[in-house]
């Protein structure tokens, strides 16, 4: 399934290219279609699970550029207010959409201003209602209301305000409820306030006490020593190792596999027959480590998988949660594994921060250091005995600077001899 399956207009289907979606989520995939026939919807899912794009994207597809308030979204808060309006802005980046939040602590005159002139609206229920009363807020454009983590506005005392809201807009708009959970209250509600509504739910259910999540911060050079060094002491009966591309997945079975671990490839660019066979093999435990891509975290349903490592991490927190929802299955308990890296830093602590349960960090200090071999050349050429002379332009100072300054002090000195393995580096341990 592609965002091109769901008939998306080119501009539309060109800024998610742009922001790097390809693939929909679970929600995406299962809404858009009921959001573009035009249904309301109750759907049952967190963040993290790319609900925004589940109802932006085709909120984004419907608006009329110029037309003003075309879809009122409600939020709980300033920061998630503030998120979905970007999120949403990337997605009509193509299209040329405004899109005004609105919430308390700031002036209301920039404001206004914005509610006249942007065609999407992301607020938070108190300011909102603070402008619908004063009149700043011409309504009869909406077509979209949408309430985003409506449990979490209801715990924070925003019923009335959403309902009074819902009053003052067009009965005959269509509207599309997101909440992780639902209690009675918002059950009530929801009744009210939809018509026919569709539900989806795709709540990931992490039992935690099942399914324990781990992360281990650890130097690029020393990652793969790492990973050899919690497999042997793990020993998982069946386990899949994440890398980012095909590549990664080759380098990282071959190093694997000369460590006497043995391991095999999955990802897409198998023939479907060595898929097939690798698949049998791997639900038949005549392999217990699947080193793979994203592919793998849609492609297999295998119930007996105890271990997930992420060698590399996942760009989003959705390929997070596909990845580590290979294991603890069927009420069987699993364990999942996040080598972080200097540069996977970033981008982890976003995961973290955008992910609802918890992910526990666990330090080794010792642990034995092995190389990893790659197929690529070196980048110094094995000629290359001596640093180059020093040019009259180099800084003395600098490392660049040879360390003997004459053949005569050379001869001085014991021949150094350099050994290189050519194929080995400590580096490139992706
Ligand atoms: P959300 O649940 O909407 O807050 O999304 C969580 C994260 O997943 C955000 O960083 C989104 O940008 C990202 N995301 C949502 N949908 C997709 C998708 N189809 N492909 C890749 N990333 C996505």
């Amino acid at each position: 399934m592609t965002f091109e399956n769901f008939g998306l207009q080119d501009s539309v289907l060109d800024s998610l290219r742009h922001i790097g979606f390809k693939t929909p989520t679970r929600i995406q995939s299962e809404t858009i279609p009921l959001i573009k026939e035009g249904h309301d919807v109750i759907g049952q899912s967190q963040t993290g699970s790319g609900k925004t794009g589940a109802f932006g994207i085709p909120i984004v597809e419907r608006a009329v550029k110029g037309r003003n308030a075309q879809a009122l979204i409600l939020a709980p808060t300033r920061e998630l207010a503030k998120q979905i309006a970007s999120d949403i802005s990337k997605f009509s980046k193509r299209k040329g959409l405004k899109v005004q939040t609105v919430y308390g602590g700031v002036s209301m005159g920039p404001q206004i201003r914005g509610l006249k002139r942007s065609e999407i609206i992301v607020a938070t229920p108190g300011r909102m209602l603070d402008h619908i009363r004063r009149g700043n807020f011409y309504a009869d454009n909406i077509e979209f209301f949408v309430l985003d983590e409506a449990d979490t506005m209801i715990d924070m005392g925003f019923l009335n305000d959403i309902e009074d809201i819902a009053d003052s807009i067009p009965k005959d708009r269509q509207t599309l409820l997101f909440s992780a959970t639902m209690p009675r209250e918002l059950v009530k509600i929801t009744e009210r306030l939809t018509d026919n509504a569709k539900k989806v739910a795709t709540v990931l259910k992490v039992d935690e006490n099942l399914l324990k999540q781990y992360y281990y911060e650890v130097q690029h050079s020393q990652k793969f020593s790492l990973l050899v060094s919690i497999l042997e002491e793990e020993a998982p009966d069946s386990a899949l190792i994440f890398c980012k591309t095909r590549r990664n997945t080759e380098k990282l079975k071959k190093n694997l596999r000369s460590n006497g671990i043995k391991a095999e490839n999955f990802h897409g660019g198998l023939s479907q027959n060595q898929r097939e066979r690798i698949l049998d093999s791997f639900y038949k435990g005549k392999v217990r480590y699947l080193v793979a891509t994203n592919v793998a975290s849609r492609g297999i349903d295998v119930e007996h998988i105890t271990h997930i490592y992420n060698y590399n991490i996942p760009a989003t927190v959705p390929d997070y949660v596909n990845r580590i929802g290979r294991t603890a299955r069927a009420g069987k308990s699993g364990i999942a594994i996040s080598l972080v890296t200097e540069n996977d830093r970033r981008n982890f602590k976003d995961i973290r921060r955008q992910y609802d349960y918890k992910i526990e960090k666990l330090v080794k200090e010792e642990f034995n250091r092995l190389p990893f071999k790659t197929d690529e050349k070196p980048r110094q050429s094995s000629r290359r005995r001596y640093p180059r002379k020093a040019k009259s332009s180099d800084n003395k100072n600098s490392s660049s600077a040879p360390r003997y300054k004459s053949n005569k002090k050379r001869k001085n000195q014991p021949k150094r001899t350099i050994r290189r393995d050519r194929n080995v580096t400590q580096n490139n341990t992706d």
